[in-house]
């Protein structure tokens, strides 16, 4: 019998495997770590769970709603409501970002920045006309082939020239409009206009919590994944890949397990570095392997956790919290400016009020800053220090955006970009690689016809941009 297999089984493996599934595939899942989820996976600590690398989402009500529904997992993954600011730590502006689409932000910016109404106006106009172009958002009437590709006039501009071009100068403006390239992670100076519309569009939007998180998605995928017998294969991986190359096709694969499937089609939804050196350089030739080099990743994070007295905190929120105005530097390596997201969850299934703030930082940059390298850091001194050293700081800008949380605040852990990689390997990268103009990733099928790549390193970072990835991918197939 053939079998389906995806590699990977973060949210974009898992949407592709029940994808696949509902399809009618005999699926196979395989996962390198003991369990299955990769960033959805919560912990626990001082009895309250954590979420990881899910914090916040959008497209519930729209294209979210519509891929739970399909999944048959909307019973099971609910939205919590959850608000949102800004807070400028050089200028002290701190600016709520009111959540309601995109014409009531156009409103409070331009009551705020009035000298600028018209080009805040033309900004959003982009924006929808981006989103309009964008054929993936609307499932129903989604044709294949149309994925992302159809062209719009700001194809060619990146946020930055796309900001110039409208005379929005004002470094506030600046940072603020584009904010929500913090969830992507690709800066505005090199990123397309389009690209960060895509990712940025629905939680800018319609930004919603997800009740109990990472713990929901996980619950609902391995009830559908066991409804419709997809195997799951952990502590697994594969070991080789055999071809019909007359055919140009995969037609045997070996697990680290030592199973042999036959294969009718390989989905890998992790990095490429991670399948490449599975195929032979005739059928995978030396060019794409460079432009899999050339792949930059984008930011990864330091993280601490914690939480609050009972009734310190009533509401869940979201802030962006800036050091600088300036939205660059936290997203390029080498910079010493820094952004903190801080959400406090008061709707997460917990006793307690949790906080979790996380911090840009590259994987290079937080080893320079250690000095000890990933191969050996779980046992050394200096980076227990490290982390101690950074979670203060952490803890400092948490106390600098909500003072009220000052002697009701607990911190009871904290990640490096480290951990990241440890869970998501070979870079551990937040979104995958970047997307800088003109650069073109290793997207959907493979230069062997039955292969595909997928995930945030290939597609569209976040929780909702792997989904659609997946989605795309898998309905042209369905045709
Ligand atoms: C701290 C942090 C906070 C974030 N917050 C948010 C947020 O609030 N909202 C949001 O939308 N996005 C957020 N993100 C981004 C989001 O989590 C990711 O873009 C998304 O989860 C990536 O999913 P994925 O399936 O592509 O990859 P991953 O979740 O990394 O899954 C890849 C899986 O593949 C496995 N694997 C790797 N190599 C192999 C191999 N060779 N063989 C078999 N298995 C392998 C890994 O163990 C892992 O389980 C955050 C990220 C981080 C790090």
């Amino acid at each position: 019998m053939k079998h389906t297999l995806v590699i990977g089984s973060g949210i974009s493996g898992l949407t592709a495997a029940l994808l696949q599934a509902q399809r009618g595939h005999h699926v196979v899942l395989v996962e390198k770590q003991p369990f299955i989820g990769g960033f959805l996976n919560r912990f626990t600590r001082n009895g309250l769970r954590f979420d990881t690398g899910l914090h916040f989402t959008g497209g519930f009500g729209h294209v979210l709603s519509k891929m739970l529904e399909q999944l048959n997992m909307a019973d099971a993954v609910r939205p919590a409501p959850i608000a949102s600011d800004v807070l400028l730590a050089d200028s002290g502006l701190r600016l709520n970002l009111p959540n309601a689409g995109l014409e009531t932000a156009r409103e409070t910016l331009s009551r705020l920045f009035p000298a600028q109404a018209d080009a805040i106006a033309a900004y959003y106009a982009a924006e929808q006309t981006v989103v309009a172009h964008t054929p993936i958002f609307n499932l129903d009437a989604f044709e294949p082939g149309d994925v992302f590709s159809m062209l719009t006039d700001y194809d060619a501009l990146t946020v930055d020239e796309l900001l110039d071009s409208l005379n929005i100068h004002t470094p506030e403006l600046r940072t603020i409009l584009p904010i929500f390239s913090l969830c992507h992670g690709s800066p505005p100076d090199t990123t397309p206009f389009p690209y960060h519309c895509r990712c940025a569009y629905n939680m800018e939007a319609n930004l919603t919590a997800v009740s109990h998180g990472g713990d929901a998605f996980i619950g609902a995928f391995k009830r559908e994944l066991a409804r419709h017998g997809v195997q799951i294969r952990t502590n697994a991986t594969l070991e080789s890949l055999r071809f019909d190359e007359a055919a140009g096709i995969c037609n045997c694969a070996t697990l680290s397990n030592g199973e042999d499937f036959e294969v009718e089609s390989i989905h890998f939804a992790v990095h490429p570095a991670a399948f490449m050196p599975l195929f032979p350089e005739r059928i995978l030739p030396p060019r794409l392997r460079r432009r899999v080099q050339k792949l930059r990743p984008t930011c990864s994070f330091f993280t601490i956790y914690g939480y609050l007295d009972d009734g310190a905190a009533t509401e869940s929120r979201l802030t962006f919290y800036m050091r600088r105005t300036e939205l660059n530097g936290p997203l390029h390596p080498g910079q010493q400016n820094y952004s903190t997201g801080i959400v406090t969850s008061v709707d997460n299934g917990n006793t307690h009020p949790t906080v979790t703030a996380f911090r840009t930082m590259f994987t290079e940059d937080f080893e320079k800053f250690c000095g000890v390298p990933y191969e050996s850091y779980r046992q050394a001194g200096a980076y227990l220090q490290a982390k101690q050293e950074l979670a203060a700081s952490l803890e400092a800008d948490v106390l600098a955006a909500y003072p009220a949380y000052r002697g009701k605040f607990h911190l009871v852990d904290a990640g490096s970009p480290y951990t990241c990689r440890r869970f998501s390997p070979p870079i551990g990268s937040a979104y995958g690689t970047q997307q800088p103009l003109a650069v073109s990733r290793v997207v959907g099928r493979l230069p062997v016809q039955n292969c595909y790549a997928l995930g945030h390193h290939a597609q569209f970072p976040g929780i909702l941009g792997c989904m659609l990835g997946a989605f795309a991918q898998a309905l042209p197939n369905n045709s």
